[in-house]
């Protein structure tokens, strides 16, 4: 894995982003901002999960009069997403966000624009350029790859925010295509010195969704790219942060609950393994301590394949095999599977 490109270190709210800190969770809100109780809600839930940034969309005013009820109903600091109203901005600002996702180009007027980077200044809140290969402006060269019109779109932006003396940016290049936003991030990654929020946009529902994020976003974390992730599904945000720890877990960048290894079963396998590994993947959603647990179809293979496991079941026909670190510490009946895989997970 290549070294972590260091980024310029910037705070939102208390979570630090870049200069080295670990790569941070962030998701968005699918309620409607006004709604102040239910937007509460999925956050609280989403930092059950382990969010640490959350975005919600700011439409109207109605949204931004909401910014202050939610932001005292929550923990982890919240982004305003808002596009071409600068007042919206000023009033997420006012109301005390701690992040604004907007792109200055789209404010069009320069002193509306210094309106917002002053605020934002005095308040120490950065703003994210998110530049969406969909909404890319006109380019110059239109026979330029995808990539590069999104690094060009970005950097206009970049510069705004510089000739503003306005440094504390944090910059997404997205797009559904993989590889053009793979291109993009290696692209703009050796250009700017800011932090990088990665992920793949519209990658769609959870089947293919996370498959598409975790390629696009895996590639890019090994690379050393990013700062912090999104994984963008058409599904609960729950699932968004399930599957940006699971990537990171994967890629050993960062701990986070436990880490389920679970063999295919195949015709060895005596008893429903799939299942089985669903039930304890369920149970294991409630743990939060990084455990690493194995679920095994036969008694042959099973305790060897995962040794390195720390707590782990082999089954075979009627009865299992428990173990603790790839050694055998006790035999259990088919109906307590789950409950004394789970009671030895307690106890570790
Ligand atoms: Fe088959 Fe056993 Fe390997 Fe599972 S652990 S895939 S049942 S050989």
């Amino acid at each position: 894995m290549s070294q972590r490109r260091v980024s310029k270190e910037i705070q939102i709210g208390r979570v630090t982003v870049g200069g080295g800190a670990p790569i941070v969770v962030q998701s968005m809100t699918k309620t409607d901002t006004r709604d102040v109780m239910s937007t509460i809600h999925q956050i609280k839930e989403l930092e059950n999960y382990g969010c640490e940034l959350v975005r919600v969309a700011m439409p109207d005013i109605e949204a931004a009069q909401a910014i202050p009820a939610i932001k005292k109903g929550i923990f982890i600091p919240l982004i305003a997403d808002i596009h071409f109203d600068y007042r919206l901005a000023l009033m997420a600002l006012e109301a005390g966000v701690d992040g604004l996702r907007l792109n200055p180009g789209n404010i069009g007027d320069p002193g509306k624009v210094t309106a917002v980077v002053q605020a934002a200044r005095e308040r120490n809140v950065p703003i994210r350029i998110g530049v969406n290969a969909g909404s890319l402006p006109k380019p110059a060269n239109p026979k330029l790859p995808i990539a590069q019109q999104m690094v060009e779109a970005a950097m206009q932006q970049i510069q705004l925010l510089e000739s503003l003396d306005f440094d504390l940016i944090k910059v997404s290049l997205k797009a559904f295509d993989v590889p053009t936003t793979i291109e993009a991030y290696q692209d703009i990654a050796q250009k700017i010195p800011y932090p990088l929020h990665i992920g793949i946009t519209e990658a769609g529902p959870p089947r293919t969704g996370i498959i598409r994020s975790a390629v696009g976003i895996g590639t890019l974390l090994y690379q050393g790219i990013g700062d912090t992730i999104r994984v963008s599904l058409s599904a609960h945000p729950r699932e968004e942060v399930i599957a940006a720890y699971e990537i990171l877990k994967s890629l050993d960048l960062r701990q986070h609950g436990p880490i389920l290894v679970s063999c295919p079963s195949c015709g060895r396998a005596e008893v429903d393994i799939i299942k089985l590994a669903e039930q304890v993947e369920e149970e294991l959603l409630r743990i939060d301590k990084p455990i690493k647990v194995a679920v095994m179809g036969c008694v042959v293979n099973g305790p060897g394949e995962a040794k390195d496991a720390d707590i782990g079941i082999a089954c075979g026909k009627g009865k299992a095999v428990l173990f603790k670190k790839g050694k055998k510490i006790g035999v259990i009946e088919e109906k307590d599977f789950l409950s004394a895989l789970m009671a030895e997970v307690e106890r570790f």
